[in-house]
């Protein structure tokens, strides 16, 4: 695969789309391209994490993510892939993602960090987090029915940091596209058709648990 986070001209405000992409969906779609219009956004990277750090199950190849991500996003000039974290060897930390960007950018990028309100919740424990919200400002997708209090539990400091973005669409979740598939129901109309093809040809998720 080509090196896909080579700078592109005119670009000064980019968003990095984080998250597993243990299937790419709608929701994730939607929020991308909400986020781009809301924050005028000049791109919006897909970013599918290699191996993270606070996982123990398994997740799908990320070879299949990323090409399931492409498929997904193929249609859309504001849109792009970057395989940096999926290629790393070892844990696959945000930060270190950051610093590429902004190497690669140079320091006048704006960076915002885009994924799910509940990952975000999490940030404490991450690695560097005090740089990390200093060098970007994180947009928390939420889910509807998402307890927006839970987010009150960061430091007042770290919410300035933090927007919310709540999201209709997201109440399609990897999760269930995953069960869906090993109990052998429909998963059309969640997902692109390119990535729904490519489930069911590979047999990803028959065996998940
Ligand atoms: P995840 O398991 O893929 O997702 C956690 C939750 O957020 C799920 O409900 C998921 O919904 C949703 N979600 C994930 N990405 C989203 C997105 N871009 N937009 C909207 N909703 C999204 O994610 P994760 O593994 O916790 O990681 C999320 C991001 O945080 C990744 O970029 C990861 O590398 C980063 N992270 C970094 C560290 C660190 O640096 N130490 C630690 C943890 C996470 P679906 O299941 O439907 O996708």
């Amino acid at each position: 695969m080509k090196d896909l986070i080579a700078s592109k001209p005119g670009v000064k405000r980019l968003g990095i789309m984080g998250g597993t992409f243990d299937p790419i969906h709608y929701g994730h779609l939607v929020t991308a391209e909400a986020a781009r219009t809301r924050f005028r956004l000049d791109q919006v990277v897909f970013v599918p994490s290699g191996r993270p750090p606070h996982k123990t199950g398994g997740t799908t190849d990320a070879s299949d993510r990323l090409v399931m991500t492409q498929m997904a996003i193929v249609t859309n000039p504001g849109f792009s892939l970057s395989d940096i974290e999926a290629k790393r060897e070892g844990y696959s930390y945000s930060i270190d993602t950051v610093r590429e960007f902004f190497d690669i950018y140079g320091p006048e990028l704006e960076l915002f960090f885009i994924t799910g309100a509940d990952a975000i919740l999490g940030i404490p424990t991450w690695k560097d987090a005090a740089d990390l919200l200093n060098m970007c400002t994180f947009i928390a997708a939420s889910r509807p029915g998402f307890d927006l209090a839970e987010l009150n539990k960061l430091p007042l400091a770290w919410l300035e940091r933090i927007r919310l973005f709540e999201i209709p669409a997201l109440a399609i979740s990897s999760t269930d596209i995953r069960r869906r598939v090993k109990n052998g129901d429909s998963i059309k109309y969640l997902l692109p058709e390119p990535v729904e093809h490519y489930i069911l040809r590979y047999g990803l998720y028959r065996e998940e648990g």
